[in-house]
């Protein structure tokens, strides 16, 4: 098992964030693509994040189970409670297809929670190169690929709106930031603090698995049938399952 450094770190996550402006892309080719393709991508991503996710809190047990578990209620505990902080008294949370209903304030507050879920999947690219190389691959690239949906659900607001397709794609990008900026202190921490490496797969693997059916799950159910979303999911995860075997 090979290790990374701080510098591989940053230019894995900061190629996860540019993923994200390839969601833009196939709005070079049609102006309005269909729900259907839109919910499949978004349930593409469900399954992709529901298999690294728990590929982090399994990478944690390795190291400590005790540790892994409390890793998961902490990251649980913290996304659920600065997301309440973000917007009190809202019913359902706001997701990636609610931008189709904007206004300012809903800007500023979808604006937080996109920084939020992309905070955590920083740190959970950051994490999981703590716990070796090839891990660390892994868990980029899926958070890479199911970046491009969510670019492609941002641009699908902004390209309706005039905004061309390589400005969109750049703010696609734009909304994935904090996850080279948060991977490497995530991973320097890990690194040099090696008991907590489990806490962090923890708590990178319970912040997701949340957003999981907090957001992505939702976003693929507004947008199209619920047994083509179940459908998608199911085999997004098996590949993720095959795909983390072959790697090893
Ligand atoms: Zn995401």
């Amino acid at each position: 098992m090979g290790t990374a450094d701080a510098v591989q770190v940053f230019l894995f996550a900061l190629l996860t964030a540019v993923a994200t402006g390839i969601g833009a892309l196939p709005f070079l080719f049609a102006k309005h693509p269909t729900h259907d393709w839109l919910g499949v991508s978004n349930a593409l991503a469900s399954g992709l994040m529901l298999a690294a996710s728990f590929g982090l809190v399994y990478e944690g047990v390795a190291y400590g189970l005790w540790r892994t578990l409390v890793g998961v209620v902490w990251g649980l505990g913290f996304i659920v409670l600065t997301r309440a902080l973000l917007q009190l008294r809202k019913r359902r949370p706001v997701g990636f297809a609610e931008m189709g209903t904007l206004d300012a304030r809903k800007a500023v507050l979808l604006g937080g929670i996109m920084t939020l879920h992309s905070f955590t999947e920083g740190v959970g690219v950051g994490v999981s190169f703590g716990g070796g190389q090839d891990f660390g691959l892994f868990i980029t690239l899926a958070i890479a690929v199911h970046n491009i949906p969510e670019g492609l659900a941002i641009s699908l607001v902004l390209v309706p709106r005039g905004v061309g397709v390589g400005r969109a794609a750049l703010w696609s990008v734009f909304s994935s930031l904090p996850q080279p900026l948060m991977a490497v202190p995530a991973f320097l921490f890990v690194a040099f603090f090696e008991p907590l490496l489990p806490i962090g797969l923890g708590f990178a693997g319970g912040a997701m698995i949340w957003m999981v059916f907090s957001e992505l799950v939702p976003d693929a159910l507004e947008e199209t049938r619920s047994d083509l979303v179940a459908v998608v999911v199911t085999l997004a995860v098996a590949a993720m399952v095959a795909f983390q075997f072959l790697i090893r």
